[in-house]
């Protein structure tokens, strides 16, 4: 059976038949455009390493580290994929789960978002 390139869903119909729909024809082809490919790739692998870094340095949930010590481990400020602000006026950071917030003196307090607070 064939599947759509762009959404893998199995395509019914003409045996040449590469795509559900010209949405999807039109999704594969602006992923596939030049450019778009390596920006993305780039990014992603960023976002994953600062996920894993975050992750393996607060196994607990919470913890309070040093910035060097996300720095050597790989770190990247840069690259995050949203934020959050608490009332109080704090802006957590965050790469997918696991987040961060800067405290005074290069500290920097690791938390991850289970999703139960949302
Ligand atoms: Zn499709």
């Amino acid at each position: 059976m064939n599947t759509c390139r762009d959404c893998n869903q199995p395509l019914t119909g003409r045996a040449d038949k590469k795509f559900c729909d010209d949405q999807c024809r039109s999704n594969y082809n602006n992923r596939h455009k030049p450019g778009y490919q390596p920006a993305v790739r780039k990014i992603n692998a960023h976002l994953k390493k600062n996920r894993e870094v975050l992750e393996k340095l607060n196994p607990q949930g919470k913890i309070v580290v040093n910035r060097a010590v996300l720095l050597k481990a790989g770190f990247n400020f840069q690259y995050h994929t949203h934020t959050y602000l608490t009332r109080k006026g704090h802006q957590y950071i965050f790469c997918y789960d696991q987040g961060y917030l800067g405290l005074e003196s290069d500290h920097i307090l690791l938390v991850r978002d289970d999703g139960s607070k949302r």
